[in-house]
């Protein structure tokens, strides 16, 4: 049998990291077992289900190369389907009309809550044979007796006594599926084989079960993953900081990192933290999840972060790195001056964020507005016009522009000045980059390029006469 997955989504918000560390699970199963993994948007709660949440989930996926399968697919394309499903377990007894009103269930509700029972359908309309009206919901008949077990892959054997569990509605009183029954029927018709979510759909199983079984449907394993929490132990949620995946890429963070951070949230295969995609494939395993909740730690991201940084091939950062200088006004697609290679090779060291590398990155492309003050006043005293322009003529002369000449430019005007080389170099990083913080000067000049280091030159030793 083929290994089948699915991440099912509500589109109800952004994809969040607890969304997508169930995502990224059910993938890494499927691909693990040569399998398929199938993307589902249950964007049944019309109210809720927005366009732009189901984009999201598009985009959180392709950004983390989740890919799947076959054409995403969206339960509310599937009405006829669960309505003929409905009919079925109508017919064959599994499913009954019920009329009681919304004021009387209320009201047992009350009852129950004051003697301090469970709330739950007392099954008034089990046996009556209501007949359907606009007002009537049909329910589910859940056996009276027995039990449901389910063999949790990470969580052990679960046993819930179906006495437990009362007559779930399956459809609204407008023929409309509810959640239970569209997910028990795509799963079934899906053939799936792992269903792998979060914990908070444990007490959903055995009504699934249920209705599986009352449909003679296979039962599919399953596998509940355990919530995320924050760093003070409560849910993780926006006031946390960052949990939309997309937020994530705002931020800076590769989805190498991102995915690396994640699957080793709650899974773990001895002490190793970095794993490429090809070893999470290979490693993971349902059985090594960990049944209990973990935490999110933003400070572990930024480390694996800057690992990927530092550590991938600077070819496969540079489309991110696009990306985010296209957010502060670069188009790097179009002004080719810089070797982006070369680039992230220069900033990697000092950045731990892609949204750092940008920002550090700025002054290649662009004039700076005004030079950093503090370096400015620092590095810019008497004279040191006189080095910017003995550093002009010898770099508007130089044959090659690379970095060993660079450097050797610098280090001869040292010379024949008699000065420090840090008192030829600072003055130098300030005029060419408008602060004091930049790679090493060669490298800086080798990626500004002559043009600009010229220009600058002239416009800090016009700066210093102005002053
Ligand atoms: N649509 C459900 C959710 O977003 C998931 C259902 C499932 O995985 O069975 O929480």
């Amino acid at each position: 049998m083929t290994v089948t997955t699915r991440f099912a989504p509500s589109p109800t918000g952004y994809l969040h990291v607890g969304g997508a560390r169930t995502a990224l699970f059910s993938w890494l199963y499927a691909r693990k077992h040569g399998g398929q993994f199938i993307l589902r948007i249950e964007d049944t709660d019309l109210e809720r289900s927005t366009k732009e949440s189901v984009q999201a989930i598009f985009d959180g996926m392709d950004w983390l190369g989740l890919n799947y399968d076959t054409e995403p697919t969206f339960q509310t394309q599937n009405f006829p389907r669960y309505k003929e499903i409905i009919a079925k377990l109508l017919e064959t007894g599994h499913a009954y009309y019920c009329d009681c009103s919304k004021e009387e269930l209320e009201i047992l509700r009350e009852q129950q809550m004051a003697a301090k029972e469970k709330p739950r359908y007392n099954g008034k309309c089990r046996d009556a044979n209501k007949p359907q009206n606009e007002k009537t919901v049909v329910r589910f008949k859940t056996p009276i007796d027995g039990e449901i077990t389910i063999p949790d892959l990470v969580k052990g054997n679960i046993t819930v006594a179906n006495k437990e569990l009362d007559d779930l509605v399956i459809a609204r009183a407008d023929g409309s599926p509810t959640y239970n029954l569209t997910v028990v029927v795509d799963d079934m018709d899906m053939k799936i084989t792992h269903v792998i979510r979060g914990d908070d759909h444990i007490n959903n199983t055995p009504r699934q079960i249920n209705i599986l079984k009352a449909l003679n449907a296979p039962l599919p394993e399953y596998a509940h993953l355990p919530m995320i929490l924050g760093s003070d132990g409560a849910r993780l949620s926006k006031r946390h900081g960052a949990v939309s995946v997309m937020q994530f890429r705002d931020e800076g963070y590769l989805p190498q990192a991102l995915l690396n951070y994640l699957v080793r949230l709650g899974w773990s295969h001895g002490d190793q933290e970095i794993f490429s995609i090809a070893e999470m494939i290979e490693f993971f395993d349902l059985n090594d999840v960990n049944g209990a909740a973990s935490t999110f730690n933003m400070e572990k991201l930024l480390w694996l972060n800057h690992h990927y940084l530092m550590h991938s091939e600077p070819a496969d950062i540079v489309s991110h790195l696009v990306w985010h200088l296209g957010v502060i006004g670069i188009d790097a697609n179009v002004d080719k001056s810089v070797d982006l290679v070369e680039l992230i090779k220069a900033q990697r060291e000092r950045c731990k964020t892609l949204v750092e590398m940008a920002n550090a990155s700025r002054y290649f492309y662009q004039e700076f507005e005004t030079y950093d003050e503090k370096a400015a006043k620092k590095a810019f005293s008497e004279g040191s016009d006189n080095v910017l322009l003995e550093l002009k003529n010898a770099f508007a002369a130089l044959d090659l522009w690379e970095k060993e000449a660079l450097h050797d430019v610098v280090k001869n005007t040292a010379e024949k000045l008699a000065l420090g080389l840090g008192k030829v170099a600072q003055p130098l990083r300030v005029a060419v980059c408008g602060s004091g913080v930049s790679p090493s000067i060669n490298i800086t000049l080798a990626l500004l390029g002559r043009e600009k280091t010229v220009a600058r030159l002239q416009r800090a030793i016009s700066y210093i006469q102005a002053v």
